[in-house]
């Protein structure tokens, strides 16, 4: 163990606090800085038994989330005040009372709001759904709140090293999951994109280790392109005397991950490395022209993409974010893009809404800027809607990342409708009425179906017919949550109609069978026909979708089934509580290979997961534990919100089963070609072939080969004779 010398402790606390408080005080008025040493005794004092995983003394934390509101966020001394003591009343045992009377009814709402979101990790998902659905809420009261949440959840995941592996995955899924798109949504883009590197640096360690290593080993000759391109606009920007800087940034890590994973290119190949960003300083008067000049001046000397120019300064994004980006070729035949904005914009784009709130008062003409109306829509959202919590949470998720699309009413008023958007959301964004009863639609004139998508520009008439009802279809391609929501609602009222004369139905057959109608034998049949809810059953039985004779087989299956029954497993502690009884050693751990008798698992379908993979289980209701990869495009859904199902997973040494995995082959088609990847894998490695498919068009070839496989080394050593093929260009694994 290590001594620890409480003195130096002390200095290096009282140092850390200076520091916010130098960092804070340009924005502090008379007293402020009072309050902000209260509040600090006061949480130091508090806080003084605990330590963090790392070992660190707790109040590390809180300070540090003050001082990420502070520096990242652009907040002021309520919010550092409340960061400061954001988990007082959670941990200690001060209470909300013992706030509001020492910092006002203020700063207690606020922590409120922050203690009534926590305990996020501890919980089952219905109630992490919960939680969320309650962050929002407060959202729409205190935007404050949803801030330093998300200053708390940074600092958090900035020292997710000290967490155990479960944990790790568990925050870092939830962080991608919701707490990366809120960011984003609130138009906080450097913090969103540090959470999104975070999230790979603790799910795919080597991947981002590998990526981070690539962009400092070529940063010089970076640097030397980003010189030679910037010149000759730096030269010509200083003749007209423009106040300006220009930097050149490499994009994220994340970002670049998600470019190589999908256009399957390895690092080389993506070119858009980085940015080119010329922030000008200019009145705000002037703003909009002083940027076009900037533009002018930039494809003088580079031609710029036609498809690639976009304007956020005449139409900001509905987060608040403002620029003009344009992308231009520079005079090595490479794309580069160019970001034009103010230092005001700049501002608003790397600290969202906090400093979008600062600038607010100088608009010109003040209308209702987007991101206002957008959380005065979230608001109506959260009022309006009774669905269950996850659904919800779901729904609104999606809803975070979509750009939006400008549409016009036939009288020519504007609605913003996310990405995607159909005639039928318009419908539904006008009216739910409207929306349920939608027939079709006429755009620009021209009759269209339902599912047309909605383009920028086009005016919307939507003709109604009082016979027209929604159907389960209309939520394919719907994307509102408006919508989706006021589908749902109609089609569970008509549902609620078919499930009662099914549940009657199903009482009528049993009482034949002699079979008792109680919770666990309509569990069971629920079970047998694989549907979702019992509800689904009743109703699939009163649509005629189940034949009630089939309800017979149900009870012949029955008394099969009893004989050869495996322990019930239902979530992660049940699993825990059979593999205890089995075994003495890690009973939290599934040993795949090994446990084949005591518990029932299968390898997840969507992932195909092999021996060498990181992995874990996840109960399922129906088939038992499945085995995910980490990776698996599954997996931060199900790792964010189902957390109390999944337990821990590993191979276990002895290999001889075999695993099904896919191969992917890119290249250029010759005679002979196919006969050599068959006779390399199955004569000279003898692994065998499950299918293989191929398509030629244009002398290109594609292959898609399924081949069992021991465990990934093997694998890799497959792809690497592949790709030794005269021909083959390419060979990948795919899910
Ligand atoms: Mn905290």
């Amino acid at each position: 163990m290590i001594a620890i010398d409480l003195e130096v402790e002390k200095q290096e606390i009282i140092r850390r606090y200076r520091k916010l408080l130098r960092h804070a005080k340009p924005f502090l008025k008379d007293g402020d800085a009072k309050l902000i040493k209260k509040a600090f005794n006061t949480s130091n004092e508090a806080h003084k038994e605990m330590r963090r995983k790392s070992g660190e003394p707790y109040i590390y934390h809180p300070l540090a989330v003050a001082q990420i509101c502070v520096d990242e966020i652009g907040l002021g001394t309520t919010s550092i005040i409340a960061a400061l003591l954001h988990d007082v009343v959670e941990d200690t045992d001060m209470e909300l009372e013992d706030i509001r009377r020492e910092f006002g009814p203020k700063v207690a709402r606020i922590i409120d709001g922050l203690t009534k979101i926590s305990g996020v990790f501890e919980h089952g998902s219905s109630q992490q759904a919960e939680n969320f659905r309650k962050m929002l809420l407060t959202l729409s009261e205190d935007v404050r709140v949803i801030l330093i949440k998300l200053a708390d959840r940074l600092h958090n995941m900035r020292t997710l090293d000290s967490m155990q592996r479960n944990s790790q995955l568990k925050i870092a899924s939830e962080t991608m999951y919701l707490y990366a798109p809120l960011a984003h949504r609130l138009g906080l883009y450097s913090m969103k994109s540090e959470l999104e590197d975070l999230y790979l640096k603790f799910t795919e360690p080597q991947v981002y280790r590998e990526i981070a290593r690539n962009i400092s080993s070529t940063k010089a000759s970076r640097n030397r392109f980003i010189r030679q391109f910037i010149s000759p606009i730096e030269d010509e920007l200083k003749k007209i005397d423009l106040d300006f800087i220009i930097k050149g940034r490499p994009k994220s890590i994340y970002s670049i991950w998600n470019k190589m994973r999908k256009k399957n290119i390895p690092f080389e190949e993506v070119f858009d490395l980085f940015a080119i960003r010329i922030i000008i300083n200019a009145d705000i008067d002037q703003e909009k022209a002083a940027c076009w000049q900037v533009y002018s001046v930039v494809t003088d000397y580079y031609k710029p993409n036609p498809d690639r120019l976009r304007d956020w300064i005449s139409t900001p994004k509905a987060n608040g974010y403002e620029s003009l980006h344009s992308t231009v070729m520079s005079s090595t035949g490479q794309w580069v893009e160019v970001q034009i904005r103010t230092r005001r914009m700049d501002e608003i784009a790397e600290k969202g809404y906090a400093a979008h709130w600062k600038y607010k008062e100088q608009k010109v003409n003040n209308k209702e800027v987007g991101l206002e109306k957008w959380i005065s829509r979230v608001r109506e959202m959260l009022e309006s809607n009774e669905a269950p919590a996850i659904e919800f949470v779901d729904d609104f998720r999606s809803n975070l990342f979509n750009e939006e699309v400008f549409a016009f009413t036939p009288k020519g008023d504007l609605k913003p409708m996310p990405n995607g958007a159909t005639a039928l959301d318009f419908a539904f964004e006008i009216h739910s009425e409207i929306g349920a009863h939608c027939l079709g639609a006429k755009v620009n004139q021209r009759l269209v179906p339902l599912n047309y998508v909605l383009k920028n520009g086009d005016q919307v008439e939507i003709l109604t017919s009082d016979k027209q009802k929604p159907s389960e279809d209309w939520l394919r391609f719907v994307v509102s949550s408006k919508a989706k929501a006021k589908i749902k609602d109609c089609l569970k009222e008509e549902k609620k109609k078919a499930a009662t004369d099914g549940k009657e139905i199903v009482e009528r057959k049993l009482r034949q069978m002699k079979l008792p109608m109680n919770q666990e034998v309509v569990n069971q049949l629920r079970a047998f026909f694989e549907t979702k809810t019992s509800l689904d059953f009743f109703y699939k039985v009163g649509k005629g979708l189940i034949d009630a004779k089939e309800i017979k087989r149900f009870k012949e299956f029955k008394q099969t089934a009893q004989q050869t029954q495996k322990p019930q497993i239902s979530d992660a502690k049940s699993f825990e509580r059979e593999m205890s009884k089995a075994k003495s050693q890690e009973p939290d751990f599934l040993l795949i290979g090994e446990d084949m008798n005591e518990v029932d698992y299968k390898f997840a379908k969507c992932c195909n997961p092999i021996p060498g993979d990181d992995v874990f289980g996840f109960v399922t209701v129906n088939e038992g534990i499945k085995i995910h990869r980490t990776s698996c495009p599954n997996s931060v859904e199900l790792l964010s919100n189902y957390g109390y199902r999944v337990v821990k997973a590993k191979w276990t040494s002895q290999q001889e089963i075999a695993f099904l995995a896919g191969l992917k082959l890119d290249g250029t088609d010759r005679v002979g070609l196919i006969n050599d990847i068959t006779r390399i894998i199955s004569d000279e490695l003898h692994v065998n072939m499950q299918s293989i498919s191929v398509e030629t068009e244009g002398g290109v070839f594609e292959g898609a080969i399924k081949v069992y496989v021991n465990d990934t080394r093997h694998l890799e050593y497959l792809i690497r004779k592949l790709e030794k093929v005269k021909g083959i260009m390419k060979v990948f694994r795919f899910h």
